[in-house]
């Protein structure tokens, strides 16, 4: 039976009824309650903040067939370090997420571990090939909450245009990497712009993107099948989605932390845990998203959270694959850029981790209200931390922010109120 507890003198954040409020916590059965349970632990929050359990939209957890990176244990526990209780796992596996069978499996797996609520994407293309669609609607039944290629784009437009057609049905929103294969295909490595005409590598132009969004825009307002934009890039990406947006389109975007907080100035080429797809972009790029997140064009953040063993990050920048780690490193950075530096309050903050991403999934919204979920986070965002790759909980250390000082970080995290993560000495 699960553990009843009392977390006392707590500032809590309830997203749903935007409540901001010194309280005491009462969890009994894996609910939270409104009166105190009988023999519950008594913990203090004082100086602490508790909020419901964060949820991200886009994570990789490599298993099966990529566990030399990540596991669906490892990549479990990551989540739960970095305060999130639900992630939506990306179908770029080997095989991918393309039949019932495999959405099963990480489904399934995920709720033994039991560690984070693991919730599958479904492929939308059999193995993401872009040819042939999946069975989108016994995905589904297995369990998928949405449909994505991510990683590739389907660039076949009457494809697109039939999986939203059937998604639409499915009540699931399809979420598109997007990108441009004809673009692609040159070999690009970073943003192209002065930066990469200066080190000599091959750029990935942010039209790439463009080109896709445009399209995918036109087929969602076609279909009327709600569109989700993964880690949106470019000013002119934002620009066609606040566009659709105020046209009433059924589009959202996500934001990662790296596209946030760092441009390709900023990039080591002797580096490759700065070498992700998309690519970091121009300061004006990211001054754009920034923008955008701030006014609800980019409604949520997401980490696309992305590991590879050491081995394969070590070929260079020009042959390492593409991505960096996420989970336990998202609060930190988006906290300090964003809350600590008063540019967003605390609660608009933590809507973009909580319900904006649940209403794009459709799952309940994420409250601290009787009777809801007892999913929680306990975080510290008073004392700076300093970020060491080899404290990880994850499988790989591919991050650019090694050394970083941040604040915010998740000391407990709590699914269904059972504790998922404790940092030592709390
Ligand atoms: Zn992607």
């Amino acid at each position: 039976m699960p553990a009843s507890f009392i977390i006392k003198d707590v500032r809590t954040l309830d997203p749903t009824t935007g409540v901001d409020e010194l309280r005491d916590i009462f969890v009994a059965e894996g609910r939270i309650e409104a009166t105190p349970p009988s023999d519950a632990q008594v913990i203090s929050g004082h100086g602490k903040l508790l909020i419901p359990g964060l949820i991200d939209l886009h994570v990789h957890l490599r298993e099966p067939g990529g566990e030399e990176s990540e596991t669906l244990e490892t990549g479990s526990r990551a989540a739960a370090r970095g305060g999130f209780t639900t992630i939506v796992a990306m179908p770029n596996t080997r095989p991918a997420h393309d039949t019932a069978e495999t959405v099963g499996f990480v489904l399934r797996r995920g709720t033994e571990i039991g560690r984070t609520r693991i919730l599958p994407s479904g492929a939308i293309t059999i193995d993401r090939k872009g040819k042939e669609l999946t069975n989108l609607a016994a995905l589904a039944g297995a369990g998928a909450v949405a449909f994505s290629d991510d990683g590739t784009t389907v660039q076949d437009d009457a494809l697109m245009r039939r999986a939203m057609d059937v998604a639409r049905d499915l009540n699931r929103p399809i979420m598109d990497h997007a990108q441009d294969n004809l673009i692609e295909r040159e070999g690009g490595v970073m943003h192209e712009g002065e930066v990469s005409k200066g080190l000599g590598l091959p750029g990935i132009p942010t039209f790439a993107e463009e080109r896709i969004i445009r399209r995918d825009i036109e087929l969602a307002e076609a279909t009327g099948c709600a569109l989700h934009i993964q880690h949106v890039t470019s000013r002119n990406g934002t620009e066609l989605i606040r566009a659709a947006r105020a046209r009433g389109i059924s589009v959202t975007g996500e934001l990662t932390p790296h596209h946030l907080t760092l441009c390709d100035e900023d990039l080591d080429p002797k580096n490759a845990s700065f070498k992700m797809n998309p690519p970091l972009r121009s300061r004006d790029d990211r001054d754009a998203l920034e923008a955008a997140l701030l006014d609800g064009t980019l409604s949520c953040f997401a980490t696309d959270h992305a590991p590879h063993s050491a081995d394969k990050k070590a070929r260079g920048f020009l042959k390492a694959p593409f991505g960096i780690v996420g989970l336990e490193t998202a609060v930190g950075l988006t906290w300090t850029h964003l809350v600590r530096s008063n540019k967003m309050t605390a609660m608009d903050w933590l809507r973009r981790w909580t319900t904006e991403p649940a209403k794009i999934i459709g799952r309940p919204h994420p409250t601290l209200t009787p009777g809801a979920i007892a999913d929680l986070t306990l975080l510290d965002v008073a004392s700076p931390w300093v970020v060491h790759p080899n404290e990880f909980a994850t499988k790989s250390h591919n991050t650019p922010f090694a050394g970083r000082t941040l604040y915010g970080r998740a000391v407990a995290t709590w699914l269904n109120g059972r504790l998922v993560w404790r940092e030592n000495g709390f």
